[in-house]
């Protein structure tokens, strides 16, 4: 393999910036390379790769930066390839020197927006005469995979703390509120429940799926999921007697402390849990003991959009739910599309031998509930029947 070659393949395998700094110090065969970051009086090791015995370990450890090679590196007062440091008359105290190193290649790694963040370099033990400027190229195109790297890392970490910020102004003002859509039975079209459904304020228009997984990103998807039910379960009183209220809440949810609690005060026959991402139940023994004590209180378990995305029956047959949800992707067209309706049969005979009731949801058309119900499909759910909206005064 020609030497281009080898750097070509160490910069495709350069797997983000602890792949781009091992992959240098390798190519270019230094005892010890490092990205640290430098701040006004300070240097952090950010990422260390060394090979062989010493103990190197330093990542995340920090000390003042001046005096620092790093600091000399980005002030320009050492160049940016050092054949033996020993040559340079730059007063350096560190404490890295204890090794001691002769031979640096280091560049500074800039922020997105062009400010120092800190340096990337590749040292040796001895000194190293034959470093060329080839080589310093080498290590400025590794130097550039681990400043986008950092670039992304930075996104995220904004990101994140935006999110953070958003999650927590939304629970500190709980900054929503509840809209309820009807479930009726197909054949008498009488009304059965009413599934709550969660708006946020600052876009009431928008679907709640997004606010969710934003929460859910920073830990903090129960603690939202919760406040709604706890919301939800308060509208109970204002809901038509002997009609059940629906509630959604994920597996991690259910899983999470307090969640069984929220049920205690309520009239549990009048309420359902649907559980929704029943697919990403991973741990099902997690929410086993919450849904078989909500069970026993009288709580009806519903499993949300079965069928959705080929969801899996073994899956909804570990819950044995007392209720299935039929996905609208199973309920859009279906009087036009004879597999839609194999499928559909399929799962009433599902739900007969397991004793559940079948809604189906999304249903925008007549045609559709007539369909449904000559399958045997007991409710529905849809704009056929009414679209989520607040409940009347
Ligand atoms: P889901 O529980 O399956 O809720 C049904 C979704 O279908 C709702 O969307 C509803 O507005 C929509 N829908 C109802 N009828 C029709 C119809 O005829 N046609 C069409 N195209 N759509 C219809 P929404 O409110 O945007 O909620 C989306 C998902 O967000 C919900 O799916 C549920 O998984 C989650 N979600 C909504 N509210 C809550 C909540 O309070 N707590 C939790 N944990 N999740 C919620
Ligand atoms: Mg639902
Ligand atoms: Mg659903």
């Amino acid at each position: 393999m020609s030497s281009m070659e080898r750097i070509a393949a160490g910069l495709a395998g350069a797997d983000g910036a602890p792949g781009a700094l091992r992959a240098m110090r390798r190519h270019l065969g230094f005892d010890l390379a490092w990205l640290s970051e430098l701040t006004p009086h300070r240097r952090v090791f950010r990422l260390v790769d060394a090979e062989g015995e010493q103990d190197l370990a330093v990542g995340g450890r920090g000390g003042p930066s001046a005096g620092t090679l790093c600091r000399a590196v980005a002030t320009g007062d050492l160049p940016a390839l050092v054949p033996d440091l020993l040559e340079f008359a730059v007063p350096l105290s560190d404490p890295i020197h204890r090794l001691p190193l002769r031979g640096l290649v280091a560049v500074p790694i800039r922020r997105p927006d062009g400010r120092l963040y800190g340096v990337f370099a590749g040292a040796s033990i001895g000194p190293r005469p034959d470093l060329t400027a080839r080589d310093l190229s080498i290590v400025q195109s590794f130097a550039a995979i681990a400043e986008a790297d950092l670039a992304h890392r930075l996104e995220r970490r904004r990101a994140s703390s935006e999110a953070a910020a958003r999650i927590e102004a939304l629970l500190t003002t709980d900054a929503f509120h509840l809209v309820f859509q009807p479930i009726v039975g197909l054949r008498s079209g009488a009304l059965i429940g009413h599934e709550a459904l969660c708006r946020f304020d600052d876009r009431p228009e928008a679907s709640p799926v997004k606010w969710f997984a934003e929460a859910r990103e920073i830990d903090r998807g129960p603690e939202l999921e919760m406040r709604v039910i706890a919301h939800a379960l308060g509208h109970m009183a204002d809901l038509p007697r002997g009609s059940y209220l629906s509630v959604n809440a994920s597996p991690g949810c259910i899983a999470a402390d307090g969640f069984e609690a929220l049920f205690d005060t309520v009239d549990a026959q009048r309420v359902v849990l649907e559980v929704t991402d029943h697919m990403a139940v991973t741990g099902f023994d997690r929410i086993r003991p919450p849904l078989d004590a909500l069970r026993a209180k009288g709580v009806r378990i519903a499993v949300d959009d079965a069928g959705a995305k080929l969801s899996g029956l073994h899956q909804i047959d570990r819950i044995a739910p007392e209720i299935v949800k039929l996905d609208r992707s199973l309920v859009d067209g279906i009087d036009m599309d004879r597999a839609l309706r194999a499928l559909v049969g399929a799962m009433v005979q599902f739900a007969r031998e397991s004793g559940a009731m079948l809604v189906a949801e999304g249903i925008e058309r007549a045609e559709e509930a007539k369909t449904l119900a000559a399958l045997g499909v007991d409710c529905g759910q849809g704009f056929q029947f009414g679209r989520p909206a607040p409940l009347q005064p």
